[in-house]
């Protein structure tokens, strides 16, 4: 299973997008890429893939230092739309600090420049936090306790 979620592996479905061998032709496709590029920490990626008007508002080392502090461990693609413009995508991701589990739940907006999508910006929606126990069910969905996966 690939980090987004994807029945294929991640060699299959979002690195070579990464790795620049292929290009996503939907937003879906490039956030779910970039989604995979925070759990993998490829900070040149998710720089290289902001709207060129957003992108000098950020730095690689600001994106490695957000990605190394959490631990992504679910995505949900909750609907895609489009206008004329540009794709946006809802989706929540689960990211895991210390024993907390929190979500980034984002309605992001992606703009296509020079034939490729690129993330532009987003609205951001209210989100809770959780406490995750030790020997609660990890939230990765591994099966597995928290305290024997990503608690450790
Ligand atoms: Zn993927
Ligand atoms: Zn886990």
């Amino acid at each position: 299973m690939c980090f987004c979620g994807n029945t294929q592996t991640f060699e299959q479905c979002c690195q070579p997008f990464i790795t620049g061998v292929a290009t996503p032709k939907t937003a879906e496709q490039l956030m779910r890429s970039r989604f995979s590029a925070y759990c993998t920490h490829a900070g040149e990626y998710i720089l290289k893939t902001y709207a060129s008007k957003t992108r000098t508002e950020h730095t690689v080392e600001d994106i490695l230092l957000f990605a190394k502090q959490v631990d992504f461990v679910h995505l949900d693609v909750i609907q895609t739309e489009q206008d004329e413009q540009y794709q946006y995508v809802e989706f929540k991701a689960a990211y895991i600090e210390g024993a907390v589990l929190s979500a980034l739940h984002e309605r992001s907006r992606f703009i296509q420049e020079n034939g490729a999508w690129l993330y532009l910006d987003g609205e951001l929606y209210p989100t809770d936090s959780k406490k995750v126990s030790r020997n609660d069910p990890c939230p990765c969905l591994s099966g597995k306790k928290f305290k024997k996966c990503h608690g450790k």
